[in-house]
């Protein structure tokens, strides 16, 4: 489990991003919406101790995140919201870095696990191409894939959904409802359509406070 207790972050401009976000995350889809602006990349960045809080706690299974980083990022998959510029390298050769440095070293075990991401994600017949001519909907299968290499325990996704056609969002999100099983996954977005639909559990972040937490049945009808 997953505990946020008063989180706080402002940033060096004054601008207050978080104010004491206090919530309880469980395996499985846990939705954070909330529209453009109202901190959910600071508290995704913030939760994969990529930026630091101003105030407040995080702990992974009792465990303090904030005193001990790595007893998160060493089970955490992380999908930004902009994924940067992709090398020049096929898929696989980038999967196989980024699993060798998640520290999967055993040459078979790396290579059992990248076959097996890259069939889920529908991303087999691809492998040998850049990720660089891969389209958008590809890309953000490639991001889940990378997300998921080393058995991560929390998977942090943010904005997965934008600029991805109907069919395509479809398609990420049996993709993401199947990878959550046993695992906490997070999902940041502004469109209500994405946490309704996929979502046991949803918080609604505005102006970097929690209004609202719980099932999406009784929050959406509040919005
Ligand atoms: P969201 O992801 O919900 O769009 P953000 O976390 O990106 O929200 O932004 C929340 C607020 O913090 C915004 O007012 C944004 O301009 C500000 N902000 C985000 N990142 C920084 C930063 N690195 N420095 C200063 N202000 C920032
Ligand atoms: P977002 O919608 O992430 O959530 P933003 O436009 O808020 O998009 O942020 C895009 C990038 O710019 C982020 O990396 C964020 O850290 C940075 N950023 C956002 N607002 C500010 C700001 N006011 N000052 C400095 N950096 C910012």
């Amino acid at each position: 489990m997953l505990t946020l207790r008063n989180l706080s972050k402002t940033y060096d401009n004054g601008v207050q991003a978080l104010k004491a976000i206090s919530l309880d995350i469980e395996p499985g889809l846990f939705g954070l919406l909330g529209p453009n602006g109202a901190g959910k990349s600071t508290l995704m960045r913030t939760i994969a101790t990529l930026q630091q809080a101003s105030h407040g706690q995080i702990s992974f299974d009792n465990k303090d995140v904030i005193q001990n980083p790595n007893v998160l990022r060493s089970c955490l998959g992380y999908l930004p919201q902009e994924f940067g510029v992709y090398p020049k390298v096929s898929c696989y050769d980038l999967l196989d870095h980024i699993a060798l440095l998640k520290g999967v070293v055993d040459h078979k075990a790396r290579k059992a696990q990248i076959e097996q991401l890259l069939h889920q994600t529908n991303l087999y017949d691809v492998r040998k191409k850049d990720v660089s001519s891969y389209s958008g909907g590809m890309r953000q299968r490639f991001g889940i894939a990378q997300a998921l290499l080393g058995s991560p325990r929390l998977i942090i996704v943010d904005e997965p959904t934008a600029g991805l056609d109907p069919q395509e969002r479809n398609r990420f999100h049996n993709l993401l409802c199947e990878i959550s099983e046993n695992v906490i996954v997070i999902l940041s977005t502004h469109i209500v359509e994405d946490v309704s639909q996929l979502c046991p559990n949803m918080a609604i972040l505005i102006n970097g406070e929690v209004r609202l937490q719980g099932k999406p049945a009784h929050l959406i009808q509040e919005i």
